[in-house]
């Protein structure tokens, strides 16, 4: 018993420390990251994986500890690292992840490519997530989410084949923000998409991603919208916080959408620069979608009677209830149109009404929703939205 005890003793005492993601440089690509065991390993040395540090409990049992980039913060725990075997034969381990200040969000999924997700079987407290996986020679990426990282919006925006590929401007580590910009003679109208302000709501990036592959592509309902509508596409908003798996923040350590009244921050103020030069040579700012993603499908809107503080209603002030009405119909799933304003809160949505006069909707996805019914509802959403613009 003694021994035994003992034993354990020195394995409380074996852990590891990941050097913080933050002092890697400016532009490397990957921090090089690992708890390395015996037995196993744990790595995060690629783009988006984050882990904090890890100790090993028992034999065969790992606790992996997730913590926030700083503090304060909406508890969103991103976590994404590869799990290595060091032995000959694969070895059945037991993984534990402990969040800090938040409780634990996003189930675990597996791959071996970064493409193919599988979920895992789990159990859960307020604070923590377990799970059981096979470490072999072959590693195995463990994420809360699919793994969308800088390098996969580069090559998606490439793969559209539409519009102008640009830059909107630079992050604070001095990373591109990529825009996909189209421009029709026929119009002053526009369109404006943005996503992943929040790095790790990755249901929200899946609907920005399939309702751009219907809204960029030769279908002909929407060739024709494209003919009578400009469209300014941003999809990663926040590439410093992709890139080191943030929980939620730039790399400032603010929530960028938070910022959107004072615009102190490269990533809010190289859109505003966008949308007020797009304005100054005429264009017509329509309407605006943010894709986010939380504990269901819901579309946070404006009020539709909202008068801004400079007395203006807002153009169009039915659209969003219309468009929203006919998606319910379209749909066999709810539709959810929650209403408000808040000229503090520094949302993009706000800022839009405010700035722009115009309403747009945080269209946000829930975090456990079926892969399968995010395409139909960005599908569908973007069918009737061209039906009320
Ligand atoms: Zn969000």
């Amino acid at each position: 018993m003694l021994l035994r005890s003992l034993f354990v003793v020195a394995l409380l005492l074996s852990s590891a420390g990941f050097a913080k993601a933050e002092q890697a440089s400016v532009n490397a690509t990957s921090n090089t990251d690992s708890c390395v065991f015996s037995t196993v390993s744990f790595a995060t040395n690629f783009a988006s994986g984050r882990l904090d540090d890890c100790q090993q409990t028992g034999s065969d049992s790992f606790t992996l500890h997730l913590k926030p980039e700083n503090l304060p913060i909406n508890p969103s725990p991103w976590y994404a690292f590869k799990v290595i075997g060091r032995e000959a034969q694969p070895k059945p381990i037991t993984i534990t992840l402990m969040t800090h200040n938040g409780p634990a969000r996003y189930s675990p999924k597996v791959s071996l490519d970064q493409q193919v997700w599988a979920p895992v079987a789990f159990s859960k407290t307020d604070q923590s997530m377990q799970f059981k996986l096979s470490a072999s020679k072959t590693p195995i990426y463990v994420a809360a989410g699919e793994i969308i990282n800088n390098v996969t919006y580069t090559r998606w925006l490439s793969d559209l084949e539409q519009g102008h590929i640009g830059t909107l401007g630079l992050t604070v580590e001095n990373r591109a923000i990529p825009m996909l910009e189209h421009r029709t003679p026929n119009s002053q109208d526009w369109l404006i998409l943005i996503g992943r302000q929040h790095p790790p709501e990755i249901t929200g990036a899946l609907a920005l991603m399939h309702f751009n592959n219907l809204l960029w592509s030769d279908d002909p309902t929407v060739s024709a919208f494209r003919s009578r509508y400009n469209i300014l596409l941003v999809p990663n908003m926040n590439p410093d916080g992709v890139h080191r798996g943030n929980w939620r923040h730039n790399r400032n350590g603010l929530d960028l959408n938070r910022d959107w009244k004072n615009r102190s921050q490269p990533e809010t103020q190289a859109l505003h620069t966008k949308l007020k030069a797009i304005e100054a040579e005429g264009g017509v700012i329509r309407f605006a979608l943010d894709f986010h993603s939380t504990n269901r499908n819901v579309y946070y809107t404006m009020d539709h009677d909202y008068v801004t503080a400079k007395g203006k209603p807002l153009a169009q002030p039915q659209l969003v209830n219309n468009w929203l009405s006919s998606l319910a119909g379209r749909v066999p799933y709810k539709i959810e149109n929650k209403p408000s304003h808040n000229q503090d809160s520094g949302v993009f949505k706000q800022y839009m009404a405010d700035e722009f006069g115009v309403h747009s909707v945080t269209y946000e996805v829930g975090d456990d929703t079926d892969r399968a019914e995010i395409k139909v509802m960005a599908e569908a959403a973007l069918r009737t939205l061209i039906e009320h613009l």
